[in-house]
């Protein structure tokens, strides 16, 4: 694990999956950065970024993000890729079923390969397109459930949610022993 973690100041391996084109890149801009770029094109290169969050029990979070340089188009993502995440956020896309069963794919492929004690947190993208929604709610809830995940719609474009996908994240890490 990583050197500079210990009981106050986590740090933590965090990776995105899911099919492309679902907000993946636009999720991780929207945590660091506070921003939404509509025009934006396919992360270009490996994409690495962090963000630190402070917990109320003043704790501290650092999550080092894996973003996919658009490798998530070939079937086969390296597993080197998620090897050692302690964090793995699955995304979808509400408007696209097709993109819920990719998301359900790659949740069993983590339960494969990932880490044992892995925290998995399953998005619903684009929630502000309701008007186009195509997979319920409900479908993600219970999808989640059934495979001890955790569960949010969260919207990039408006910042719903976005935050608090994070912050539930950092809430169910286990806490290395003081
Ligand atoms: P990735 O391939 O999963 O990394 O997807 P991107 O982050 O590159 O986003 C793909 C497209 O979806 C871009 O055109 C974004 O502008 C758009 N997008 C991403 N998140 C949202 C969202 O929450 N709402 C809407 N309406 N569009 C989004
Ligand atoms: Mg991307």
């Amino acid at each position: 694990n990583a050197g500079s973690s210990d009981a106050k100041n986590l740090r933590v391996k965090l990776v995105l999956l899911g099919d492309s084109g679902v907000g993946k890149s636009c999720i991780v801009l929207r945590f660091v950065r506070g921003q939404f770029d509509p025009t934006s094109k396919v992360t270009v290169g490996a994409s690495f970024l962090s963000q630190t969050i402070a917990l109320q029990d003043s704790t501290t979070v650092k999550f080092e993000i894996w973003d996919t340089a658009g490798q998530e188009r070939y079937a086969a993502l390296a597993p080197l890729y998620y090897r050692g995440a302690a964090v793995a956020v699955v995304v979808y896309d509400i408007t696209s079923p097709d993109s819920f069963n990719k998301a359900q794919y790659w949740v069993k492929e983590l339960q494969k390969h990932g880490s044992p004690d892995i925290v998995m947190a399953l998005v619903g993208n684009k929630a502000d397109l309701h008007e186009k929604r195509e997979v319920p709610a409900q479908d993600g809830i219970e999808y989640a459930e059934k495979n001890g995940m955790f569960f949010i719609e969260t919207s990039a474009k408006t910042a719903d949610n976005i935050n608090q996908l994070f912050e539930e994240i950092a809430k169910r890490l286990p806490r290395p022993s003081p």
